[in-house]
């Protein structure tokens, strides 16, 4: 089977496992998205003069290099989904921001564009009501937290640095994870602070040889190829993005513990990835 016949089957399968939804309950269908962790910062933004920004409790120049909007602030906001034993929960996640193209075509990624057609076939859900989020019988989780880009087996995956990114990024994990998996760290200039995000790269064939947690990764540095562990049958570059929660440190990020909602929270990958 061609590459592009493979992957409409494969695109096919991921849609019938989303159609698979569990009826939705009508007294929860509407959920109400508050606004979390309504910071002193966004308080300071009331006496900020023009040309700082609010850091905590203080006014901090705007660095040339970083153009004012709201794309600096990636706040989390709560949402709310049945989980598979009908449990409702409570989760934090950050929401594509106005402002962010939400077309997954204008983005640049790890890996490099289909030669026609799209290749984006699962988005970021977690920002939706329940009833439209993603699950299906073989699907252990609700919602997905990231973008599923289906290519050829074997695709190299490559860093690619993020918007806004500061110095080079860092190997935080090589394991099994989503799969056969690499996350990445990366620092990003943000709202006047520096901020630091994941990008997990998951179901791949294999990491590249040699990588291992604590290297440099540069823009261009391999770090694995596309495939579908933990997801056989449907090969695809699961990419997801988290931000990690402040006071962490990086060494108890080179573990599962990186994915776990008590270190990092899952963003929309279009608020962080650089445009074409
Ligand atoms: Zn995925």
């Amino acid at each position: 089977m061609d590459p592009l016949a493979r992957a409409s089957v494969a695109a096919a399968a991921l849609t019938a496992l989303s159609a698979a939804a569990a009826p939705s309950d009508p007294a929860h269908r509407t959920v109400t998205v508050v606004r979390t962790s309504p910071t002193l910062a966004s308080d300071m933004s009331a006496v900020c003069p023009a040309g700082t920004l609010p850091d905590f409790d203080q006014c901090i120049p705007i660095p040339d290099d970083v153009p004012t909007g709201s794309s600096l602030d990636l706040v989390g906001e709560r949402n709310v989904h049945r989980d598979r034993s009908g449990r409702w929960i409570t989760y934090e996640q950050i929401p594509k921001l106005p402002d962010r193209p939400a077309d997954y075509d204008s983005y640049r990624y790890p890996v490099p564009p289909p030669e026609s057609g799209h290749f984006a076939v699962s988005g970021y859900d977690l920002d939706r009501p329940d009833n439209e989020q993603r699950r299906g019988s073989r699907l252990s989780h609700t919602g997905h937290g990231a973008v599923d880009l289906m290519h050829t087996r074997g695709t190299e995956v490559r860093t690619l640095p993020l918007e806004h990114q500061q110095g080079d990024a860092e190997v935080l994990f090589v394991g099994k994870l989503f799969g056969i998996s690499v996350v990445t760290r990366h620092t990003l200039r943000e709202g006047g602070r520096l901020r630091d995000y994941i990008v997990l790269y998951g179901h791949l064939d294999a990491s590249a040889e040699g990588i291992a947690p604590g290297m440099i990764a540069r823009e261009g540095d391999l770090l694995g190829y596309v495939g579908d562990t933990g997801s056989e049958g449907i090969v695809h570059l699961h990419l997801e993005v988290r931000q990690v929660r402040d006071n962490i440190d990086p060494a108890d990020l080179r573990n599962q513990n990186v994915v776990r909602n008590q270190t990092t929270i899952p963003c929309d990958p279009r608020n962080v990835l650089p445009l074409k």
